[in-house]
Formats: structure tokens, C-alpha cells, sequence
């Protein structure tokens, strides 16, 4: 929808603009140069120094979050995460910005195309490789102004202010022992929540909530014989509320999220039938027909918590209002790619890839999370293959070897690195 659509623009446009060595912020006859630096091959900006020039303020916050401060706009940034956040908007980024040496560093694209288009009052000039103000009133399509230019200091939600001289960058701790892993493990639905049933055509035989219950019991049988420790959201079958499922994971400060799904087709004809195959999930607004069709379907599970409050999803505005989650977006999006990956070996397919969608089960959860559609229960052939017990455990334990190198990988990435 709106992301897609953005994301198609500034892709389409970031691909003409050629980096300059150094960007001119020219307000009326002042004008201040920023260098660009090339790092991997990638023009990027110091945003302490672009918003000094831009009579901004570069906030930093807690954990990799950080926050531009305009005279007419503030941005929600994060290091390592491809979007940025305007309020209520979220506008995706052909390159997330990055902390190196303490620094934040914005893509040049951030300058060329996101300020000019949401920085309230900005234009850039490609030829010149200029970014000018332009005259206060005249920018129709900019955001309202949400802070005003005199020292806005007082007003920052967040407690340490970057000038220019640079201040050590917090990472989150990365102190917890090595030795603990806890993955949860989510058996989708359950209760009067059956799920999807299955297959087309037939007289329904294929229940999700078994069959999601069956391997959620198989992936736990084989991660606890791999040493790593296994909390399940649920054993039986019962109803437990799609915001639980994530606090149970969080209370018990899990480190990794997988919820357990069979899939089903938008419509009941003959070509829904037909339709098959596994997919992963990570968390992210949905992009495409299909990832929203699935998502609706993973949420519908909402209509049978009973407290009314069940958590409706802003479909734009979660990615970064909820900024733990978001921190582990790439981690996500990794561990969907490997169990996605492991799942190749073992399942007849075909493979429909990593996608990306709002779940609400995954939306709570403060840690890598994926959600995974084993197969069509609606189709005739992979509901058999599903209902099979041995074919349930070579899936859980495929996926318990993609959980077991996607530990080792991110903890050899977190004792290094960082
Ligand atoms: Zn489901």
C-alpha cells in the first residue's frame, strides 16, 4: 500500500542521484558544507554534522535510537534498521543508517530525498549538490511543525543530547552469559481458535491447531536434545490471546520467537486448492496481497480472545513505535531466511520464500521472531504430507537446525562486533 508505494519512489529516484564529495546546506546566503564519506561503496553523511548545519539537533537516544530534530520536523531513526519514522508515518530507506566510531551516519538518499520531501521546508538540488531551505511558508505537502526552533532542548524526550563533539554511542548489553539459550515456542491457535481446516473440496479432516500442536511438541523434543532450553506458549489445546503469546516469551526473556502455522488460500476454488508449498515470516508491514491475506488470516485468531482489548495493529505506525521489536527486525528477517533455508531440504515445496507481514503474535514479542506456514492444509496432497507424523518430525527437526545455527551465528556476531 503506502509503504510499497514509497518505497517503489525512492528506490526509483535514489539510483539517478549521483553522491557529491560534500553536500552545500545553503539557508538564504549562509551555507555550510558537509562532507560525504563512501563507506562499503555506500555516500553517507554525519547526521551531528548535517543537523548542526541545518540549525538541528542530532538526539541520541537509548539503545541505537536516535532522533533528528529539525526545525520543522523531527525523525525516529535506528541504527541498522531501513526505515525512519515521521510521527505516524513510516517511510522506508534504500539504506538503514549506521553508527560507525560513535557516529551516526545517514545514507545520502536520507539527504537527497527523505529531508527534502518530509524535513518540513527543504529542497536538494542534484546539480549543485545543494540542500536548500526554502521560504517558511511555502511548503504545502510538509508535516505539520511539531517543535519550534528556539533551543528545543528542554523538550527532547530523551535524556542525552549529541552536539557536535562526539559521545560514546550506548549499545544495549551485550553482558547476558552465553551459555542460556531460550527459545519459545508457539503452536498457532488452539482452543475454540481451530485455524484453518482443511482440505478443499472434502469434508474437513485438517485442523491447524493439531497439526501446529504436533510439531510444536516435535521442534521442543529435539531442541531440548540439542541443549537449548524450550518454553512452549502452549502444550494442550487451549486458547491462549495472540498479545499472551508474546508476553510469555518476553517474561521469560526468551531469545528467539517461532510460531507454528498451516496456511490456506484467499478463496475455496479449485486454484486455491491448488495452492502450496512453506513460507516464512518475519515482522514488518506486509507488501504484497498475498503476505497481507496471510496476516489477516494469522490475526483473525484475535475475534476469539475474550477481553475486548485485544491490541488492533496500526498497520503503518507499529515499526517503530514498538523500537524493541524493531531491533530485532534484521535478526528476524536472518532467522526466517535460515529456517526458510532448512526447510528446503526436508519439505516437497515448493518453496515460497521469506515474507514479511504485521503479525500480531510476533508484534509482542521483544526478540527475534519468525512465523512459519509449514503448508496448505487446503491442499488435498500437502495436508496429507502434514498430517504425517514422521514428515512432522523431519520438519521440526530441520527447523531445530536452522534455531541451533542461527543461535551460534548471531552469537559469534554479538561477541564480535559489538
Ligand atoms: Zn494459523
Amino acid at each position: 500500500m503506502i509503504a510499497l508505494l514509497l518505497v517503489a519512489q525512492i528506490a526509483g529516484v535514489s539510483a539517478n542521484i549521483p553522491a557529491p564529495t560534500f553536500i552545500v546546506v545553503r539557508d538564504g546566503q549562509l551555507t555550510t558544507s558537509v562532507p560525504v564519506t563512501i563507506n562499503n561503496g555506500e555516500p553517507s553523511v554525519r547526521a551531528d554534522v548535517l543537523m548542526k548545519a541545518m540549525k538541528g539537533m542530532l538526539i541520541t537516544g537509548t539503545n541505537l535510537h536516535f532522533t533528528l530534530a529539525l526545525p520543522r520536523a523531527r525523525m525516529d531513526l535506528i541504527d541498522g534498521i531501513p526505515f525512519a519514522k515521521l510521527d505516524t508515518l513510516t517511510v522506508p530507506l534504500t539504506r538503514a543508517p549506521q553508527v560507525r566510531g560513535g557516529q551516526l551516519y545517514l545514507p545520502f538518499q536520507f539527504v537527497s530525498e527523505v529531508i527534502p520531501r518530509y524535513g518540513g521546508g527543504y529542497s536538494y538540488d542534484v546539480a549543485q549538490g545543494e540542500l536548500r531551505t526554502f521560504a517558511s511558508t511555502s511548503v504545502a505537502s510538509a508535516p505539520p511543525p511539531r517543535i519550534t526552533p528556539s533551543p528545543a532542548v528542554a523538550s527532547a524526550p530523551t535524556p542525552s543530547i549529541t552536539p557536535s563533539a562526539p559521545s560514546p554511542v550506548r549499545r544495549p548489553s551485550v553482558n547476558k552469559p552465553p551459555a542460556r539459550k531460550l527459545v519459545v515456542i508457539d503452536a498457532g491457535h488452539g482452543g475454540p481458535d481451530r485455524g484453518m481446516t482443511g482440505p478443499i473440496g472434502t469434508s474437513p479432516w485438517f485442523t491447524e491447531k493439531d497439526v501446529t500442536l504436533s510439531v510444536a511438541m516435535k521442534l521442543a523434543t529435539v531442541l531440548r536434545a540439542r541443549g537449548v532450553e524450550v518454553l512452549m506458549t502452549r502444550t494442550t489445546d487451549t486458547l491462549i490471546a495472540l498479545s499472551d503469546r508474546g508476553r510469555i516469551a518476553n517474561s521469560n526473556h526468551g531469545d528467539v520467537f517461532i510460531s507454528i502455522h498451516c496456511n490456506a488460500p484467499g478463496s475455496n476454488t479449485a486454484a486455491g486448492a491448488r495452492e502450496h508449498g512453506f513460507e516464512t515470516y518475519f515482522l514488518a508491514e506486509a507488501k504484497t496481497e498475498d503476505e497481507r491475506r496471510v496476516q489477516d488470516m494469522e490475526n483473525e485468531s484475535v475475534k476469539f480472545e475474550t477481553g475486548a482489548n485485544a491490541p488492533k495493529g496500526d498497520p503503518l505506525s507499529f515499526i517503530i513505535t514498538d523500537m524493541a521489536q524493531n531491533e530485532h527486525l534484521r535478526e528476524s528477517s536472518d532467522l526466517a531466511q535460515t529456517i526458510q533455508q532448512g526447510l528446503i531440504d526436508v519439505h516437497p515445496g515448493p518453496n515460497r520464500g521469506v515474507q514479511q507481514a504485521n503479525f500480531a503474535v510476533l508484534r509482542g514479542s521483544y526478540m527475534p521472531a519468525v512465523l512459519i506456514e509449514i503448508g496448505f492444509g487446503s491442499n488435498q496432497s500437502e495436508a496429507t504430507y502434514l498430517s504425517d507424523q514422521s514428515n512432522q518430525r523431519a520438519l521440526a527437526r530441520n527447523i531445530a537446525e536452522s534455531v541451533v545455527a542461527y543461535l551460534a551465528h548471531y552469537e559469534s556476531r554479538i561477541g564480535g562486533a559489538r
